[in-house]
Formats: C-alpha cells, structure tokens, sequence
C-alpha cells in the first residue's frame, strides 16, 4: 500500500521557484533513494513533505491524508520522522534528554536506539554539543526513531562522516528494513551503499522528477545522463 504519494509538486521560496513538478511515492516496507546534483531539489522536498515549506502545485498525500491541511508541527504526530540535513540536536541537552524530548509511545524507546547505536549508550549524559559528528548523526537518527515513526526520512545522513562512521550508519538503515519493515525516503549521494539498501529511486533535475524505477536500473547511463558520475 502507497504511504506517501506526492504528485506534481511545485515550491517557491519567496519570489524563486525551487520546484517545478515532482512526483515520488513510497509503499509501506519500502526504501526509496531520492538523487539528484547539488541544488537540484532534493531537500527542498523534504521540506515540502514535512511542511516546512507550503507547496504551490500538486499534492502530497500520506497514509490517505492530505498534507496541505496539517501544520508542520502535526506531521510528526502522523507518523513521519525526519532527520534532518545538519542533524540539528539540541547540543545543550543530553543524549537522553534530547531523545526524551522526541519520544511518542511505541516499539522504540531509549533502550532499543541504544542498542542499535551502542555509542549513544556510553554517551547517555553527555550534552550533545561534546559528541562526534557521528555520533551527533546517530542521536538524530535515534531521536527520529523515539518519533516512532511509519516513515523515516534522513537528508544525507552519511555526508561528511568517516568511512568507518558512514558504515555504521548504513549498517543501521540496513538493519531496519531487514528488521523494522519501516518505509524510507534516504536522501544521499553514496550510489554503492544505495544499491544494497534501496526499493527505487527517483532523481530530480531542477526541481523536476526526470527519472523513476528500480534502484538496480540505474545504469552508467542514467548515471552519465543525470547524476554527473
Ligand atoms: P544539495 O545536494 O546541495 O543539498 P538539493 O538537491 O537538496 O541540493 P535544494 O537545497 O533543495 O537542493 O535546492 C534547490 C534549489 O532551491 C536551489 O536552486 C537552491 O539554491 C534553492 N534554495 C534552497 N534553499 C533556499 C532558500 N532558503 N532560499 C532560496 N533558495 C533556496
């Protein structure tokens, strides 16, 4: 079953169209890549789901709700968890204090991220601001999680990490499909990593969808064509 469904999506930040026509949907259980080059979109479609920009054309759907009747604050409570591009956790709390602050009742509570990102666990008390950035990247995963969410949604959440770092973080989205059935919208750039863990995929250029299908269709082609690799 379609989870989220956004057709036709248009988006302007003032005066300047950002997004002229995207369409993209993700089934319950499934891991969808969103690719594209620098600025051709991708986190401004992010924020048009999770409402933090209003959409000028077009509709996003989730779960059979329209999304344009539901404040940004509210789309949490729907089941929509985001991880934001820059992670921005509240450094000034503690690790538990910022998954305290997101927790809605559910499957995942503290004990279950930490365990899933054992790091958080040995860092309980510490105030995020003292973290890696790893280590920040993992809490704002965990704190997405403690959402208890029917869709994660991470923007690059592997972007200028460690190589060993950028693992763990693949091993844990592989674990929760394998493990969770969760949906995921993952926003990245890492084409290998994507090919192990992602359903489809879709690429925008300029604001547009240009490209939709199965992730292992993506072809040095495609590749050339619209990713610039
Ligand atoms: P990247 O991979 O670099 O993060 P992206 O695909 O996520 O890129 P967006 O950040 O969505 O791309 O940017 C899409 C377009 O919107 C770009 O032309 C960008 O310059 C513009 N844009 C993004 N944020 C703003 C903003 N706050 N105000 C005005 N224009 C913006």
């Amino acid at each position: 079953m379609t989870l989220l469904s956004v057709e036709h999506v248009a988006a302007h930040y003032g005066a300047s169209q950002a997004l002229f026509d995207v369409s993209l949907s993700v089934a319950e259980g499934e891991v969808l890549a969103l690719l594209g080059r620098n600025g051709m979109g991708k986190t401004t479609t992010v924020k048009t789901i999770c409402r933090m920009l209003p959409t000028t054309g077009g509709s996003v759907m989730f779960d059979g709700q329209d999304l344009a009747r539901v404040p940004s604050y509210k789309v949490a409570r729907l089941g929509i968890g985001l991880v934001p591009e820059g992670r921005r956790c509240f450094t000034n709390l503690t690790v538990r204090e910022n998954l305290i602050a997101a927790a809605r009742a559910g499957g995942w509570d503290f004990e279950r991220v930490a365990a899933l990102f054992p790091p958080l666990a040995d860092r309980r008390d510490q105030v995020a601001a003292s973290l890696s950035g790893g280590e920040q990247q993992m809490l704002a995963i965990a704190r997405a999680l403690m959402t208890n969410p029917r869709l994660m949604i991470l923007d690059e959440a592997t972007e200028g990490l460690a190589p060993l770092v950028r693992q763990e973080i693949w091993c844990a989205i592989s674990t929760l499909k394998r493990e969770t059935g969760m949906a995921l919208l993952v926003v990245d750039k890492s084409l290998k990593e994507l090919n192990e863990v992602a359903d489809h995929a879709v690429i925008l250029e300029r604001g547009e969808t240009v490209w939709s299908g199965a992730m292992h269709d993506i072809d040095e082609g495609v590749k050339g064509q619209f990713l610039g690799v």
